[in-house]
């Protein structure tokens, strides 16, 4: 059957491009056994690249059935599959910079290969899939070549008729993987879901191991920082606690009690990278990452101002009320919310959708919605909000809401924490029994509220099968074109788009896909039935 994919090719080699079309559908190959699966041909060679998948049957890769036991395990194995399949293309291309002719692995006239490059978080994606039937499938893009507008077929066969069945073996066949390494992959994986399964129970938000790389080796990369260079973490001995690992070891660390605390230290000594590890705590990482032992409760969501974002029809009135001109704040909407009131909705939807820890950098908030000070209540009378300080403790109390904070300037925060941790040069301390002195050396009048106020519940069902993604433009712009209108013709149209930049917990382009894919469903479905 694989001779078909020659013969086709060979018939329509020098025809017109739109001729690859006839290629669509499934190729057989044996040795080893899988499906090739040409699912669209892209319709010129500048248009966006042609899709194909390799199917093979479990039994065919050799790969052992315990990694099958679980979803965690299959989750880790396609994570570990598709990086084995991206370093490969990767270094393909990279023979083929420093000169040598690699046979159609990728040149101006197509034949890159491309899979979603995975970065330093282990996600369940579509780029390499276990099915039900007993079948794992890695899928990929890659470009058709052409003559001018003509099909160059021995070169296509040398593209998915060689260097793809190349690509298969490298990647899904467990005699050519390094079965240490990815036994390491998996085993590190299922330990994360152990630890952050813990956390629950024993009344923590996010744990962090000693011994953890939290910064990162420059603030445009995700790679860790040099060994050499950073401080390992260490925990401050009143917060170390021991977890279990599945094989009966343990690991020590610093648990984050639920409740308000507060991060706090000196500049630049190490607060942001902290907090930033606990954002990412509800992702899995990778072995070498440095964080993979940083484990945050997946409901922990990280908010922060959107100067600018648009805001449709959010209840914000736990924070703000009586706007000038009368304003609704329980259905607030706004093209350009200001810092307040953009950190406000951006709280209020978290807690629509089940938060149940805030996480929060003075940083990248509007300041007076973390707080108002003395002098500024007795002067302005007219304040429509009611700052997060007051609301902290009713968040927690009522509705169980943990908020971990950074803050380096509002000493007023000292007075509803539960517990106060300092960054000293890296290195975390317990400082909660000083804390307390100093409230008590300079006291202040909190207005505290006994209830936090109104928290909606929002529910999405959008339903998904078979539709195709949109593509995102970049990892944190999903660029929205409304069907009614020519973007060229609009230019107000043409710059619309939903900017996702000030999401910090997205971490790859495959995520905000899904998210356009989300809204593009519940607008149609939206215009269908309004
Ligand atoms: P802060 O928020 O307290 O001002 P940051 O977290 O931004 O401080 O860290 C300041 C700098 O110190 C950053 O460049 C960061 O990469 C570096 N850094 C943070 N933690 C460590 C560490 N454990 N070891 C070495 N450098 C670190
Ligand atoms: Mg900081």
């Amino acid at each position: 059957d694989w001779g078909r994919l020659q013969d086709d090719l060979n018939q329509i080699d020098g025809s017109q491009y739109g001729a690859y079309k006839r290629l669509l559908g499934t190729y057989k190959h044996v040795q080893p056994e899988f499906a090739l699966s040409i699912d669209h041909v892209q319709g010129d060679a500048y248009a966006a690249p042609s899709r194909v998948r390799a199917i093979m049957p479990w039994q065919e890769t050799g790969l052992p059935n315990e990694y099958l036991e679980s979803e965690v395990r299959k989750i880790a194995l396609c994570d570990f599959v598709t990086r084995v399949a991206a370093d490969f293309i990767r270094s393909k291309h990279l023979e083929r910079n420093i000169g040598n002719l690699n046979g159609g692995w990728s040149g101006p006239k197509g034949g890159a290969f491309n899979i979603n490059a995975p970065g330093q978080e282990v996600l369940p994606r579509t780029s390499a899939m276990i099915s039900g039937d007993g079948t794992i499938e890695l899928r990929f893009t890659t470009t058709l070549p052409a003559a001018g507008r003509t099909v160059l077929g021995q070169q296509t066969y040398q593209i998915l008729g060689v260097n793809l069945v190349d690509l298969v073996r490298q990647s899904l066949l467990y005699a050519n993987i390094d079965h240490l390494t990815l036994q390491r992959h998996v085993q590190s994986v299922e330990k994360q879901r152990v630890l952050r399964n813990q956390l629950a129970g024993r009344g923590l938000i996010a744990f962090i191991a000693n011994g953890s790389t939290l910064p990162r080796a420059s603030g445009s990369t995700a790679f860790p920082m040099e060994q050499s260079q950073a401080v390992p973490f260490r925990s401050p001995k009143e917060f170390e606690i021991t977890l279990e690992l599945p094989d009966g070891s343990n690991v020590g660390g610093m648990g984050i009690p639920c409740g308000i605390t507060l991060l706090t230290g000196g500049g630049f000594h190490g607060k942001s990278t902290l907090l930033e590890a606990v954002e990412l705590g509800i992702y899995d990482h990778i072995p070498g990452d440095g964080r993979e032992m940083v484990v945050a409760v997946s409901d922990a969501v990280k908010i922060r101002a959107e100067d600018g974002r648009s805001v449709s029809k959010v209840d914000i009135s736990p924070f703000i009320t009586d706007l000038p001109g009368g304003k609704d704040t329980k259905r607030f909407s706004s093209d350009d919310a200001s810092g307040s009131t953009s950190m406000a909705a951006n709280i209020q939807e978290a807690l629509e959708i089940g938060c149940k820890t805030l996480l929060i950098d003075e940083d990248s908030s509007a300041t007076n919605l973390l707080v108002r000070d003395r002098r500024m209540q007795s002067l302005i009378k007219k304040e429509p909000i009611t700052p997060l300080i007051s609301k902290a403790r009713a968040l927690y109390s009522r509705l169980g809401v943990s908020t971990v904070i950074v803050i380096g300037g509002l000493g007023d925060w000292l007075s509803v924490s539960d517990s106060v941790i300092a960054m000293d040069s890296y290195v975390p301390k317990i400082i909660t029994r000083e804390a307390k002195e100093v409230i008590k050396q300079y006291p202040r009048m909190l207005a505290e509220h006994g209830h936090y106020g109104s928290t909606p519940v929002r529910k999405l069902s959008v339903h998904l099968t078979g539709s195709k993604p949109p593509r995102a433009l970049r990892k944190n712009f999903i660029a929205v074109r409304p069907q009614t209108s020519n973007p060229v013709h609009d230019p107000a149209e043409a710059e619309s788009g939903v900017d996702l930049s000030g999401l910090d917990q997205l971490v790859e382009v495959g995520q905000s896909r899904i998210i356009a894919l989300l809204l593009q469903r519940i607008a149609n479905e939206t215009a269908s039935n309004p």
